[in-house]
């Protein structure tokens, strides 16, 4: 085995690696690799050098059958594996891993348009000059993967180490017959819970961002996909886990569709280098919703009685489409396919996988879901109606990517997209200014 191809960059527990006892002690009277404390306490508070975990709530006593005695664990990284604070991780500090040399790694011959190209080479420039940050703010449907490439063909070129990270499992998988095409000869690997591709040996690494727990110092290019889905607020150790991954030099590229507000503050104040691409691919305008006031609506869908507005749009939707209805509870599907007939979907859907991929294969007409499909999901030609649009889930990001679905295609760019509220919310009015003020950038170019 490689050594440094295989331990390099990662920060892993003995039983993650798949040497005997006898090696690891050799490798560690070398110098090659160090050991490193698990848990650790600073004035009296626990820290998990493992996931990054400070939370003193999730650390617990256990007993411990080598030492004899008890010992503090950390809960927050247990579905990885329990971590006991007698256990030691291990890093790799020998000779940095060599990857096959490559001439020209990428191998797609498709063409960027000229939106695309200047943000490959912002983001091209970025990694040669060492630059820390920059966000790409790209409109849904601006074609965001093709835009890496010369930038990851770069960096593989220089024996550099890549990775993309991914708040969603779902991502990942789709990433990767892509990417392998693009990088034929390259080492990939894809990881998410369970994932069947790893070889440990990769130079680019498609992760979810849980998965990066097992990384330190790893990667020159640290490329984050959908920042402002990535849960901040759901898991503070997320970043952290990102940011240790990095080496110091790296330089992150953020990619998104609809940066939050602190993100969007920063690029206002020039705190955050960004580069706009606010037209889609196919070079159409984004759909502008349409916002639909119902009186009483929330009453008359909890009565399963069809609101007005709907009807109205029911009866004269073209056919040609497919329709995409959100809505903002799962109690609410089957109350709406009781005035409305068609297939329902949400997270917890046994068949989630099949509906959407029927879907998908216009062998349903109709979808009604939560906001599962939101982002990341692409349906050539489909009409688009949020049913209670006015609902705290649907925030200025969600509504910007429901209106994203729509108009997808060249040969279908636009679509109708409905928001059906019984009283305009902040929210609705930002996504809809959003969306004009990036259909005028893009007028502009
Ligand atoms: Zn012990
Ligand atoms: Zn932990």
């Amino acid at each position: 085995m490689n050594f440094a191809q295989f331990l390099s960059g990662k920060l892993l527990l003995p039983h993650e690696i798949p040497l005997s006892t006898p090696t690891i002690a050799y490798l560690l009277k070398n110098n090659q690799i160090a050991e490193l404390p698990s848990i650790t306490q600073h004035h009296k508070r626990y820290q998990c050098q493992r996931c990054c975990n400070n939370n003193q709530q999730l650390f617990a006593n256990l007993p411990c059958a080598r030492c004899q005695t008890e010992h503090v664990y950390c809960r927050h990284c247990i579905a990885t594996g329990r971590v006991l604070a007698c256990e030691k991780l291990i890093r790799w500090q020998g000779e940095k891993p060599r990857w096959t040399s490559q001439e020209t790694p990428c191998s797609w011959d498709g063409s960027l348009t000229k939106h695309q190209q200047h943000a490959a080479e912002a983001i091209q420039e970025a990694l040669k000059t060492n630059q820390q940050e920059l966000l790409i703010w790209a409109v849904c449907g601006a074609g965001k993967t093709e835009m890496l490439f010369p930038a990851i063909n770069f960096a593989i070129k220089e024996n550099k180490r890549v990775c993309l990270a991914t708040p969603r499992a779902d991502v990942v998988r789709e990433l990767l017959p892509r990417m392998k095409q693009a990088f034929p000869q390259t080492e990939i690997e894809a990881l998410y819970a369970d994932s069947p591709d790893r070889t440990e040996i990769g130079q680019l690494i498609l992760s979810t961002t849980h998965q990066l727990i097992r990384y330190q110092q790893a990667f020159d290019l640290m490329i984050i996909d959908e920042i402002d889905a990535f849960p901040f607020h759901h898991d503070p150790t997320l970043p952290l886990l990102a940011n240790r991954a990095c080496q110091k030099h790296a330089t992150r590229i953020y990619l998104t569709a609809t940066p939050r507000p602190v993100q969007q503050k920063k690029i206002a104040r020039k705190k955050l280098p960004a580069i706009f691409v606010p037209i889609r691919y196919h070079g159409h305008p984004l759909p502008i919703p349409q916002e639909k006031i119902e009186f009483h609506l929330r009453k008359k869908l909890d009565r399963k009685k069809v609101p007005h507005a709907f009807q109205q749009f029911i009866n004269t939707r073209s056919t040609t489409r497919q329709l995409l209805i959100f809505v903002p509870t799962i109690s609410l599907l089957e109350k709406v396919r009781s005035f409305c007939p068609a297939e329902t979907v949400h997270a917890g859907d046994p068949d989630r996988k099949e509906k959407v991929n029927l879907f998908r294969e216009k062998k349903i007409d109709i979808l009604i879901t939560t906001t599962i499909l939101e982002r990341g999901v692409t349906f050539p030609s489909v009409d688009v109606v949020v049913l209670d649009a006015g609902h705290q889930v649907f925030d200025e990001a969600a509504l910007v990517q429901i209106a994203g679905r729509a108009g997808r295609s060249p040969n279908d760019p636009t679509g109708n997209v409905i928001f059906i509220h019984q009283g305009k919310t902040e929210q609705i009015e930002q996504a809809i200014a959003q969306i004009n003020m990036m259909n005028k950038k893009g007028a502009k170019l």
